[in-house]
């Protein structure tokens, strides 16, 4: 799933390519992906023009001239595309843009259609994308539960967060409540980092390894946004190429590769909460 580094990618390319384009079409053949009446989102959709992109924990918002504000969260294999597509065809076929690889092109099921010629598609193997269409207050309550991002977050309010969890660490950073932006590679990079296990229970951590868990937060995502993401799953950006974040990683989906710390060890694999988590247990001590 896109974490904080993948949706502020996408979020970044939209704002540079789409920013003050008007809609003039919209395409689907899977309606579910839009929450409410298709038909009644066309209507609202088409004419206005995108104000801008912002990134709110793993969701996008493109903000309209009308007030309403579109919501997506891309969850397991959404993707954002923009370029040229015939939608003549029985499924919406590329036009002059060999980048885009057959992984994503095939999976195309909304379609936006912009005053330029140009298109917003959004690709998903599995459809469990989700767009939501609405005024701006009422889909930003929908988002009032989420924690502080992880980008922003102060030392003093993610101290309090640790202080009042008795969850084990891993579990925490991946609590959109708690803290938001965070999923499983980037929870597995830090904690690495940071020489934290995953199973070390957040309100036992002592001062010094706090500190340190809170530097590896901020230093592994600045890292991974300056790289544009990991597609180690099947992350794309807006024009089909891969991040290089997963060129660099430290384990996450390494296990049984050497430990890229000094130390003689290899990746190990546990589960926490059914997903996997990657670590070094000579380095990183509960
Ligand atoms: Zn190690």
């Amino acid at each position: 799933m896109p974490e904080l580094p993948e949706v502020q990618t996408v979020v970044d390319d939209l704002n540079r390519k789409i920013k003050n384009r008007k809609i003039t079409g919209v395409w689907t053949d899977a309606r579910k992906i839009v929450r409410g009446s298709f038909p009644d989102f066309r209507k609202s959709v088409i004419g206005r023009k995108i104000l801008r992109v912002e990134r709110r924990a793993k969701n996008i918002l493109i903000y309209f001239d009308s007030g309403k504000l579109m919501l997506t969260h891309l969850k397991m294999t959404g993707h954002y595309l923009v370029g040229r597509w015939d939608l003549r065809k029985p499924k919406p076929t590329p036009v002059s843009d060999g980048r885009l690889s057959e992984k994503v092109n095939a999976y195309i099921h909304v379609v936006f259609v912009l005053d330029d010629g140009r298109m917003l598609a959004l690709s998903d193997l599995r459809k469990f994308a989700k767009i939501m269409f609405g005024d701006v207050d009422d889909i930003c309550a929908s988002l009032k539960d989420l924690g502080p991002e992880a980008t922003e977050i102060s030392f003093k309010d993610f101290d309090r967060l640790l202080e009042k969890s008795r969850k084990p660490i891993k579990k925490l950073l991946m609590d959109q409540n708690l803290i938001a932006g965070i999923g499983n590679i980037y929870s597995d990079e830090i904690l690495f980092d940071a020489k934290i296990h995953p199973l070390s229970l957040a309100s036992s951590l002592n001062p010094e390894r706090r500190k340190r868990l809170y530097r590896s937060i901020k230093k592994i995502l600045k890292k991974a946004l300056e790289l544009r993401g990991t597609s180690v799953s099947d992350f794309r950006d807006t024009s089909g190429v891969e991040g290089d974040y997963g060129l660099r990683r430290l384990v996450y989906r390494r296990e049984g590769k050497l430990c890229p710390g000094k130390c003689p060890g290899k990746v190990k694999r546990i589960k926490i909460g059914g997903r996997s988590s990657y670590f070094c247990s000579d380095c990183q001590k509960l």
